[in-house]
């Protein structure tokens, strides 16, 4: 069992699109157990991408990441990370294949509605930056043996 962590971004707010995004997750038989609406500002999403600070793109992913509050969820379910991966998609929504939730509900890279962990050591790290201890809750649900 894995838990992953996914942020559902300002363009998925702006379009009304947090719950058909859900929705996906759920209907794949994945377990919700974290899941807040989050202002970030530049250190969070600093951190975050840390990787892409020095790309000529970084000012305008910081401007799209801090348009409305974006929406944190903690998930999980067997092989969690690369199962939310693969519903995610391609990067660039053009490449994104249909059936994938970026290539069903975003057109461009500049608004590619959700981030999601690629692998189980980011995961761990990106759960504690976005969620504070106790916010990530484990129950127990009546389908937990049927999915
Ligand atoms: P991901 O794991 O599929 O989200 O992709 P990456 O880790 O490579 O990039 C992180 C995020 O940075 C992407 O989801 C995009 O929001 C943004 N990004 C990456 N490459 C580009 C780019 O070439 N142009 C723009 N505008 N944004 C980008």
């Amino acid at each position: 069992m894995e838990t992953t962590l996914i942020l559902l971004k300002p363009d998925t707010v702006e379009r009304s699109l947090v719950g058909q995004v859900i929705s996906r997750l759920e209907n794949k038989g994945l377990k919700i157990n974290g899941l807040k609406m989050m202002q970030l500002d530049d250190a969070i999403i600093e951190e975050h991408y840390d990787f892409l600070m020095d790309k000529p793109f970084f000012p305008g992913i910081k401007a799209y990441m801090k348009r409305t509050p974006v929406v944190a969820i903690a998930v999980s379910g067997a092989n969690a990370i690369a199962t939310v991966r693969n519903l995610t998609g391609a990067t660039n929504p053009s490449e994104a294949l249909p059936g994938s939730i970026r290539g069903d509900f975003a057109l461009t890279i500049d608004a590619n509605i959700i981030h999601a962990s690629d692998s189980a050591e980011t995961a761990e790290k990106e759960l504690k930056r976005f969620f504070n201890e106790g916010e990530v809750v484990e129950y127990t649900k009546v389908t937990d043996a049927v999915v």
